[in-house]
């Protein structure tokens, strides 16, 4: 098994007080609470539930007001929902490749992908670890660019003092199953600057102003601006919240299989030259996966391969988006070295809350005697 969502045991119960509350469509009492909480605890300016990350993402576009002409710098190693938001406004991507040392965007590669149409530098604290903010806030003061952050893998991560998704003007979280916390399917943004958030919660809600008029600030709502229908029913917040909950319950035991995988792996580098994780002095870790870096394509199928056959699940992630089948042939820039090298030789081990220390000690030991007959 790779992933196994977890549950808390209260998610059936607040659901059914959604139920019973008789208000099951977006903006009620739960998501509320759930509002509330990831303002109180990260203070996000403001908080808005969305049906998913790429939904946020979508918002944090029309917000950004991206139009055809417009160029967005994104990082090639990562999921296609960075991307789609942008192209589906009509903007040009620039992909940066990947840090040497870790997957996240290289920081020191972005200005010279900067040109006058420039709109937006989108990030993406890949496994939860931040990517360089303070450089990339510079860049972006110095040529007046919007930043956003694809928080998907990032809840409860920060940046020296800052909380990842809090940095940009906005962010974007995530709570598919897969993630640290989860409602299925579900997602958050956050505005981070004032001047965005009545146009936020207009665009959310079909592109009215019905946020207002729910909070009696007008007596009838109208279409104000253009708009989508971005948020989830309150069930879904329901489910969230009990998973908000528990969210240091969650983070502590996350935590804890995470050690036990580096300190079962650490020998890797030295005698195989594996790559373990690495966590740069300003980032936190959340613990939401766990990876090996191979030394090569060959040897991660190998590897792959021999632990499918002792029962251990692993699976690579991201195929560079610059070399998608999409993006064949529209792709005119260099090449992207440690992109394609994370795209072939990164492999993830089996990660969720409910992992025993058993299947932990099958997962490094298979690993490890894969390592000790491999040539
Ligand atoms: C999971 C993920 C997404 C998409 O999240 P959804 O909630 O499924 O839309 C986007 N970006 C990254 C980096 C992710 O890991």
């Amino acid at each position: 098994m790779f992933n196994k969502p977890h549950f808390t045991g209260n998610e059936t119960q607040y659901i059914k007080n959604a139920v019973l509350n008789t208000k099951i469509s977006g903006d009620g009492m739960y998501t509320k609470l759930c509002h509330e909480f990831f303002e109180k605890n990260y203070h996000f300016k403001k908080c808005l539930l969305t049906t998913s990350c790429t939904d946020a993402i979508e918002m944090a576009a029309i917000l950004a007001e991206v139009k055809q002409g417009d160029e967005i710098i994104a990082p090639s190693y990562t999921f296609v929902s960075t991307i789609n938001p942008f192209i589906l406004r009509g903007a040009a991507i620039r992909f940066v490749d990947s840090r040497a040392d870790q997957p996240n965007i290289d920081e020191d590669e972005i200005e010279k992908n900067i040109t006058a149409n420039t709109k937006a530098i989108v990030v993406v604290h890949y496994a939860g670890v931040a990517c360089n903010m303070n450089k990339i806030k510079q860049l972006a003061e110095k040529y007046n660019l919007i930043i956003i952050e694809d928080a998907a893998q990032a809840i409860d991560s920060y940046y020296l003092n800052e909380p990842l998704g809090g940095i940009g003007h906005f962010g974007a979280f995530s709570f598919h199953e897969t993630k640290n916390i989860i409602s299925g399917e579900g997602g958050l943004i956050t505005i981070n600057d004032e001047k965005y958030i009545e146009r936020a919660e207009i665009i959310r809600e079909k592109g009215t102003n019905r946020s207002k008029f729910f909070r009696g600030e007008i007596d009838k709502y109208s279409w104000v601006d253009i708009g989508s229908s971005f948020l989830p029913s309150d069930i879904i917040a329901a489910f969230l919240f009990a998973q908000i909950e528990n969210l240091k319950d969650i983070q502590t035991k996350r935590i804890s299989i995470w050690n036990k995988y580096y300190e079962g792996m650490k020998q890797l580098p030295y005698l195989y030259n594996v790559k373990l994780p690495f966590i740069p002095l300003y980032a936190t870790n959340n613990a939401h996966m766990f990876y090996l870096v191979c030394n090569s394509l060959a040897e991660r199928q190998a590897l792959i391969i021999y632990c499918k056959a002792a029962g251990v699940h692993l699976v690579f992630h991201y195929q560079s988006l610059h070399s998608s089948t999409y993006f064949t042939g529209k792709y005119m820039g260099k090449e992207l070295l440690n992109a394609d090298r994370f795209s072939e030789c990164l492999v993830r081990l089996p990660f969720y809350y409910d992992l025993n220390e058993n299947d932990q000690d099958q997962v490094i030991n298979t690993i490890i005697s894969f390592y000790k007959q491999y040539k």
